[in-house]
């Protein structure tokens, strides 16, 4: 069935894949950014396809659209972005989140959100199941962020509950590929970069901190099976790759894939940057019948030869 999308954040890195697959599929794409995190070559090649539009809109601001469906990404997601402006990050978040629950409220559409597995903090439980309610540092640096999402849960289960939209929570772990902003300083984006310019290596502490990571592929596709599961199933659901690495290990990968002679040197740990992380994804594999399929060795080849393509000094820094 063709549907009319409207997706939040589609010319991020994972809002322009998903436009991508949405627009292939035949559906009616409406693809809403501000553009705070990216730029609009990540949705260029869409721009003459008649199934799809760009507007340029803060989800601060109310919007009034018919669709069937949101997919509601748009919120910037590495820490440096996010901390750039906290204020503008949370307003984002929880303004955001209720225009677009009005948006499906109004229109009868489903709605589902992109929240993360931030929600769990730096975690006391490994692997993070969704009955953990986390440990977040609620006046930290990384608390714009991760509050922002967990209210947006909250109004998501409480619009759902009071109003009865039809909501879809998914909690996303690390997911990484091509057109991943590279200067927003997280770990993939900036190795490949700093490795394929023979600069060194960042590793933030000792490297000994663990993360788990999700190619972009794999999480589309689970992101549109949430999005269009009748079981009745709304989440909160666990989406990332449960195979976990050291930060020191990624760095290696990554530096025997682009055959780089890059050093790792050794920068100040950032404040409540979380110690482990790796998603338990039995509810996924239960209710959406999902596991990844790619892993990190062939994900993070398709992600270097793309950031051979491009020219690194055309991505700019956020703006506000
Ligand atoms: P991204 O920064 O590439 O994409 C976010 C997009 O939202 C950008 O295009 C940005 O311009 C837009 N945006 C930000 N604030 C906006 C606003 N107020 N109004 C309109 N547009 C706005 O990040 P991403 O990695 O593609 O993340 C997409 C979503 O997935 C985010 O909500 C993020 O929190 C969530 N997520 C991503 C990951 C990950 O590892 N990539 C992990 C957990 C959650
Ligand atoms: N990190 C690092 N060097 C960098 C960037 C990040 O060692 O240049 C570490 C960071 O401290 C964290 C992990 O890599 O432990 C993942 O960071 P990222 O910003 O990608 O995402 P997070 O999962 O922390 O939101």
């Amino acid at each position: 069935m063709i549907r009319r999308i409207l997706v939040t954040g589609g010319a991020g890195f994972l809002g322009s894949h998903l436009c991508e697959r949405l627009v292939d599929d035949g559906h009616d794409v409406i693809c809403l950014d501000n553009f705070f995190t990216s730029q609009k070559t990540n949705v260029a090649h869409l721009l003459d396809r008649p199934n799809f539009e760009l507007i340029r809109h803060d989800i601060t601001l109310p919007i009034y659209l018919e669709v069937d469906q949101v997919y509601n990404m748009a919120c910037p997601a590495a820490p440096g972005h996010y901390q750039y402006n906290p204020i503008k990050t949370i307003k984002t978040s929880v303004l955001g989140s209720i225009n677009m629950l009005g948006v499906a409220k109004r229109c009868g559409a489903r709605i589902l959100q992109a929240s993360t597995s931030e929600v769990y903090g730096d975690p006391e439980v490994h692997p993070q199941v969704e009955s953990y309610r986390g440990s977040v540092n609620p006046i930290g640096i990384r608390a714009c962020y991760d509050e922002g999402k967990r209210v947006a849960e909250t109004l998501f289960m409480d619009y759902h509950r009071s109003n009865n939209v039809d909501v879809r929570i998914v909690r996303i772990f690390n997911t990484y590929g091509p057109r991943m902003h590279p200067y927003d300083g997280r770990v993939v984006s900036t190795f490949i970069r700093q490795a394929l310019a023979g600069e060194n290596i960042t590793i933030f502490g000792d490297g000994s901190q663990t993360r788990s990571f999700c190619y972009r592929d794999d999480l589309v596709d689970v992101i549109i099976r949430m999005m269009n599961n009748e079981d009745g199933f709304v989440g909160p659901v666990n989406i990332g790759n449960p195979v976990e690495f050291t930060i020191r290990e990624l760095a290696e990968q990554v530096i025997q894939i682009c055959g780089s002679g890059s050093k790792l040197v050794e920068r100040p740990l950032p404040s409540d940057d979380p110690t482990r992380r790796r998603p338990d994804i039995s509810l996924a594999k239960e209710k959406l019948g999902w596991e990844p399929k790619v892993p990190l060795a062939v994900g993070l080849q398709q992600t270097i030869d793309w950031f051979r393509t491009i020219n690194v000094s055309d991505y700019r820094p956020p703006t506000p």
